[in-house]
């Protein structure tokens, strides 16, 4: 797997372009705090694949609708690009916070359809990050919503 130096605005565009209309439809708007110039060493279509998983999971947090938040903020100190997913949703209680990354664990249950969750998402998440040599951080309340935080290896920006 290669990982490049890419523009995290940039490939946020690319996901935004494919999740647009889906989030329109269920009456999700979008507020993006984006600092542009923040370069991570990645490989994009896996951290685009992470980005999906996260705004899915929040547009199905917000059965009423509601607002998804979206967050690029250079951390130089830390040695970190960041990238937050965040929800006005139904929010993580304590118990289950540590339980979310384990692979099947998932609270959706099957519908009419036989349509549930398969709790891979955040497990598969949870692995990219990984190999990246990055983290992922969860912090939520139940009612208020929940922020999801990559933080990804910095890239010095090409010349
Ligand atoms: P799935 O979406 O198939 O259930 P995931 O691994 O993506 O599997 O997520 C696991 C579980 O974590 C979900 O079933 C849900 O309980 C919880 N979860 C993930 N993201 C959110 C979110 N944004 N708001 C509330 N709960 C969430
Ligand atoms: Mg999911």
């Amino acid at each position: 797997d290669r990982f490049d130096p890419c523009e995290l605005n940039k490939l946020l565009e690319d996901v935004m372009v494919l999740v647009q209309k889906d989030l329109q439809m269920h009456r999700i708007g979008v507020d993006e705090t984006i600092e542009p110039g923040v370069w991570a060493k990645v490989n994009s279509s896996q951290i685009q694949q992470i980005l999906i998983n996260l705004i899915v999971n929040a547009r199905q947090a917000m059965k009423e609708g509601g607002r998804l938040k979206l967050v690029i903020r250079d951390n130089p100190s830390e040695g970190w690009a960041e990238i937050s997913v965040g929800d006005s949703g139904c929010g993580i209680p304590n118990d289950k916070l540590q339980k979310i990354f384990d692979p099947f664990f998932t609270t959706k249950k099957a519908d009419a359809r036989g349509q549930g969750g398969t709790g891979i998402g955040l497990s598969l998440c949870r692995r990219i990050i990984e190999a990246h040599k990055g983290r992922i951080r969860v912090e939520s309340e139940v009612g208020k919503g929940t922020m999801f935080t990559l933080k990804l290896p910095r890239a010095e920006s090409p010349a």
